[in-house]
C-alpha cells in the first residue's frame, strides 16, 4: 500500500497509488514515461488538493540541489525542489539576493513558483517573476527547456504542475542588500482608507496585520532597504511598537525576524519568520484574494460587510501588495494587486462559510484567489484558454492533469 501523505496543514490526505522520490533527472524521466497520471509534490505547503493524484506522485525533494550562480548573466539555477531558505543562504554567501521572498522560507522554489507565491511590495512582482528559465520533464518523459523570450514561456512558469515536472529553475539575482524593519501599531482604520497608497508604499515591502475587529489596524510592518529614506517617527497615526512583535499581538515574537530598525541581510528581514524556526505542522488554514490595488479601499469595505462571518473563523489577516506581471496563470496577471490574506482557525465549516461570504462580496471587484490556498471560485484569468492550449500541446495525453486543474482551469 502507498504511504499515507498529508499536506503541511494536515487538511488534505493525498491519495496516490505510488509515491516516488527520484534522485536524478533520468529517474524522473523514466517514472514519467512509464506512468499514466502524474503529479509533483513540492514541500506540501498548499492548503488544497492541487498536488494530489490517484496515480503517481513524484517528490522532487531528493534531486541534488546543484545551486549554480552565473555572475555574467546575473542568474542562479537550482533544482526545483530546493527550498528558498537554502537558496537564500547560498546566494547571500556569494554576495547575491532575490528581489523578494514569501513569508516562509521552507517552501520549494518550483512549488512556490507554480502557484504564483508572492511577498509584498508595490514595485515587487511575485516570486515567479524572477524566473528566467525552466527545465521541465513533460508527458512522454522528454526534457524541455524554456527561457524568457520563448513564445510559450509566459505560460510555463505559474503552471500549477500541469505541464510536467520542473526539475530546474533559473532565477534572476541582484547584488545582496540589507533591510531594516519597523513595526507600527494601531493605525486608525480611517487613515488606511485615506492614505492607502502612501502606506502601501512606505517601504520596499510593507505588510499590514488586522483582525478586522475594531477601528484600528493592529500592525504595519515596514521593511526598508539600506539607503532608503529614514523610517518616519509615526505612520498616519500609528506609533512605533515598544518592542518586538508577532503578527498576532498576543503571541511571542521569539520566532519573528529582527525588528526595531536593526539592519540585516535581505533574507533575514523580508520573511516575517526566522529561517531556523521550522513550524512542523500548521494549526491553521489559509485563503487569499487579489484585487486591483486601486480597488483596495473598496475591498476593505467588502471584507467588513461580512465581518460577522470572517471574525469567528479568523486568526489574523495580512494585507500586502504585488506588482503586475505577464504570466498567464498568475493571479497578478496584468494587474497591480492588493492581497487580502486570511489565516483561519482549522475549522473547515467556519472557514467555508467565511470564504463563501468573502467571495460573494469580492466578486464585483473581480477578485482572484491564490491557487495554493482554500477557495471555491477559481480565479478567472484572461489567458487561461491559452494555457490549456499549451498544456495540451506539451502533454497531449493529459498525464499531468488532476481533478483540481480540470475543475479550476479546464472547465472554467
Ligand atoms: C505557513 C505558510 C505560509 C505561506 N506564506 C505564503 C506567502 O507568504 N505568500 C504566498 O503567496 N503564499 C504563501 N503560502 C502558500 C505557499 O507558498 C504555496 O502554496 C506554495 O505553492 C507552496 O509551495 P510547495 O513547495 O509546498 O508546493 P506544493 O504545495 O507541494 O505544490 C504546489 C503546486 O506546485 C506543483 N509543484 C511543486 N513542485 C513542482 C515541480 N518541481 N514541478 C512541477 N510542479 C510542481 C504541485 O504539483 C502543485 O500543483 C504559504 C503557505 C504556508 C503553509
Amino acid at each position: 500500500m502507498a504511504e499515507r501523505l498529508r499536506n503541511w496543514a494536515g487538511n488534505i490526505e493525498f491519495g496516490p497509488a505510488r509515491v516516488h522520490r527520484p534522485e536524478t533527472v533520468e529517474e524522473v524521466r523514466r517514472i514519467v514515461a512509464g506512468a499514466e497520471r502524474v503529479r509533483v509534490l513540492g514541500t506540501g505547503h498548499s492548503f488544497n488538493p492541487i498536488a494530489d493524484t490517484p496515480g503517481d506522485l513524484i517528490s522532487v525533494a531528493g534531486l541534488p540541489a546543484d545551486i549554480r550562480i552565473d555572475r555574467e548573466r546575473g542568474t542562479v539555477s537550482v533544482a526545483g525542489g530546493v527550498r528558498y531558505g537554502e537558496l537564500a543562504r547560498a546566494l547571500d554567501a556569494a554576495g547575491y539576493a532575490l528581489h523578494n521572498l514569501g513569508s516562509l522560507p521552507h517552501i520549494s522554489v518550483a512549488g512556490a513558483v507554480a502557484t504564483g507565491t508572492h511577498g509584498s511590495g508595490v514595485g515587487l512582482g511575485n516570486l515567479a517573476t524572477a524566473v528566467a528559465g525552466v527545465e521541465i520533464v513533460t508527458g512522454g518523459g522528454e526534457l524541455v527547456s524554456l527561457g524568457r523570450g520563448d513564445a510559450d514561456f509566459a505560460g510555463s512558469v505559474v503552471a500549477l504542475g500541469a505541464l510536467g515536472v520542473v526539475v530546474r529553475v533559473t532565477l534572476d539575482v541582484v547584488p545582496a542588500y540589507r533591510v531594516s524593519q519597523h513595526v507600527f501599531e494601531r493605525l486608525p482604520r480611517a487613515q488606511l482608507d485615506a492614505h492607502w497608497e502612501e502606506i502601501a508604499g512606505a517601504g520596499y515591502s510593507v505588510s499590514l496585520f488586522t483582525g478586522w475587529r475594531g477601528d484600528t489596524v493592529d500592525q504595519v510592518w515596514v521593511k526598508r532597504r539600506e539607503g532608503d529614506a529614514p523610517a518616519p517617527a509615526e505612520l498616519f497615526g500609528a506609533g512605533p511598537a515598544g518592542g518586538a512583535r508577532h503578527p498576532i499581538a498576543a503571541m511571542s515574537p521569539v520566532n519573528c525576524t529582527e525588528q526595531g530598525g536593526v539592519p540585516g541581510p535581505w533574507h533575514a528581514r523580508l520573511p516575517h519568520f526566522r529561517l531556523e524556526f521550522t513550524p512542523s505542522a500548521g494549526d491553521e488554514l489559509q485563503s487569499e484574494y487579489f484585487v486591483a490595488r486601486a480597488d483596495a479601499v473598496a475591498a476593505f469595505a467588502a471584507v467588513e460587510r461580512v465581518r460577522d462571518l470572517v471574525v469567528p473563523a479568523l486568526q489574523i489577516s495580512e494585507i500586502r501588495t504585488v506588482a503586475a506581471d505577464g504570466l498567464w496563470l498568475s493571479p497578478h496577471y496584468e494587474r497591480d494587486s492588493v492581497a487580502l490574506h486570511f489565516t483561519w482557525v482549522p475549522n473547515n465549516d467556519l472557514v467555508l462559510r467565511a470564504v463563501d461570504a468573502l467571495e460573494a462580496e469580492l466578486a464585483p471587484l473581480r477578485a482572484r484567489a491564490h491557487w495554493g490556498k482554500v477557495f471555491r471560485r477559481a480565479p478567472r484569468l484572461p489567458r487561461a484558454r491559452d494555457f490549456v492550449g499549451l498544456a495540451e500541446r506539451l502533454d497531449p495525453r493529459g498525464t499531468f492533469r488532476n481533478a483540481f486543474v480540470e475543475r479550476h482551469v479546464w472547465a472554467e
